[in-house]
């Protein structure tokens, strides 16, 4: 019987690590893939012109957004992928934007100053993003 018993535990033992790896293991792939619930947020001027689902990307497109400031008025080409945007062309003065490449980070947006452009990555969260929202439109 106390052999058993110790079997048993030893059963057990390898049963919580073994669910723990697992553990570990999701966390570790939901943290580090780009493509796990990335959406891209695109505002100009504090409005948001649109929410692109990066992981539904099969092919790689392009959107043009049209800049009309009051002095003056331009363009950026937005280039999505799979899991990445960026700016692949802009008229404006620093090319700031265009320097910046490709982005899966949600850490660091991609903006674009005199065209007043900014895209955001975030996680399909969407009640934090609301708090985002109103805090760039102040
Ligand atoms: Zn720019």
């Amino acid at each position: 019987m106390k052999r058993n018993a110790t079997l048993l535990r030893k059963i057990l033992m390898i049963l919580i690590l073994i669910l723990f790896v697992i553990c570990i293991i999701i966390t570790c792939y939901q943290y580090f893939s780009p493509f796990h619930g990335s959406y891209a947020y695109i505002y100009q001027d504090g409005n948001l012109l649109h929410v692109i689902d990066l992981s539904q990307t099969d092919k790689p497109y392009e959107i043009t957004v049209d800049y009309r400031g009051k002095e003056s008025e331009g363009y950026n080409i937005i280039r999505v992928e799979n899991g990445k945007i960026g700016i692949k062309d802009a008229d404006c003065p620093d090319k700031t934007c265009v320097h910046m490449g490709m982005t899966s980070s949600k850490n660091y947006p991609i903006t674009c100053l005199p065209h007043k452009l900014i895209i955001q990555i975030k996680g399909e969260d969407t009640s934090t993003s609301n708090q985002e929202v109103d805090a760039i439109s102040q």
